[in-house]
């Protein structure tokens, strides 16, 4: 490759325009963030998967979800692995552990390779099932030549306690409130998170409540055959006593909402990433923090880009300079793109 590798070399298969990130031989964009003619979506969290694209693809898993978001779009689906072949372009979707049916987009053109991650969750040094997102296909590293990956956590402090960890102490917090007779009411994203946690906690402790807007997504995961514990809206509960012992998961713009009124007497709490960092949880205003995420951990990042074989690596949505600094020392051609993707999906303020 020569030196003007860095800049926008011909054989680029994907390069950022305006309306997104775009791939010149194939004709088509990867999430974009304007309107387009086609677009390929990684997964449907709403900075990822916009309205107004005239052509839509996407995995078969994600199909509910998008739907689910994007009511009436032009949506074509691939299972994972399978490939479709678009103006000499080969493009597969690879699974990205991220959420249900996120997936990685893999782009082969005239022997070249490049994968663009989306957003992905990969926690740790090695790969180990414990460390799975549960709620859906975990994340499969493609060998590549050209690797655009997120860095929503791209800082070496961001490092996740085992998951099963973090499930015990929400089981014990619920438990104790359950135990004082309060409601325990736990902030996190309704599409991902609130699916991950309940998948994750001991659903004997006491009645599980989903706000609407976690009840709509959860019940697209179970029409996908991800299996989760019984939920019912606080409309559903004929029994005011149970109030006073349910684990209650609602999107983070209800926190200081009327609706939160019926539990009386709570303790809240979020779950998200950004509570491992010291003070988040007093910004949040809640009384607990769970450092749960759906995004990669610092060594979770280096150990998906290391596994893709990528001697080129394009940095995105996060922590773009640091993680370019460290690759570039550590003899990757690294570079960014200025993306609108946002961190929503882990709930910053
Ligand atoms: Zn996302
Ligand atoms: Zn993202």
């Amino acid at each position: 490759m020569g030196p003007c590798y860095r800049g926008l070399a011909m054989s680029d298969l994907v390069v950022a325009r305006p309306e997104g990130l775009y791939c010149p031989p194939g004709g088509f964009f990867i999430d974009p963030w304007r309107p387009v003619d086609r677009a390929v979506i990684t997964h449907a969290h709403a900075d990822h998967a916009r309205p107004g694209h005239a052509h839509y693809l996407a995995s078969r898993a994600a199909e509910p979800l998008m739907h689910a978001r994007l009511p009436g779009i032009r949506l074509q689906t691939l299972e994972y692995g399978e490939t479709i072949h678009h103006d000499g372009v080969a493009v597969s979707l690879h699974p990205a552990g991220h959420v249900l049916g996120s997936a990685q987009i893999r782009i082969e053109h005239r022997g070249e390779v490049w994968v663009v991650s989306g957003d992905y969750f990969a926690a740790g040094e090695a790969d180990g099932a414990k460390e799975h997102n549960r709620t859906c296909a975990p994340l499969e590293p493609v060998r590549c030549h050209s690797f655009v990956t997120e860095s929503t956590f791209g800082l070496p402090i961001y490092r996740w306690a085992p998951q099963d960890e973090v499930f015990a102490e929400i089981d014990a917090w619920w438990a104790g409130n359950a135990r004082n007779g309060r409601a325990s009411v736990l902030f996190a994203y309704a599409l991902g998170k609130a699916q991950r946690v309940l998948a994750g906690i001991a659903s004997s402790i006491g009645p599980l409540i989903v706000h609407g807007a976690v009840d709509t997504i959860t019940r697209a995961y179970r029409d996908a055959g991800i299996a989760l514990p019984a939920t019912r809206l606080v409309t559903e509960v004929d029994d005011p006593s149970l109030l006073r012992r349910c684990l209650v998961i609602a999107p983070p713009s209800a926190q200081r909402s009327p609706w939160l009124r019926r539990f009386g007497d709570l303790s809240d709490a979020f779950a998200s990433g950004w509570m491992q960092v010291r003070g988040a949880r007093r910004r949040r205003s809640v009384d607990r923090g769970f450092a749960l995420s759906d995004h990669a951990d610092w060594p979770g990042l280096l150990r998906v880009i290391a596994a893709t074989g990528a001697s080129r690596v394009i940095v995105t949505h996060g922590f773009e300079a640091a993680m370019v600094r460290w690759l570039g020392e550590h003899g990757y051609d690294a570079g960014a793109f200025a993306t609108e993707y946002g961190d929503l999906d882990d709930d910053t303020a």
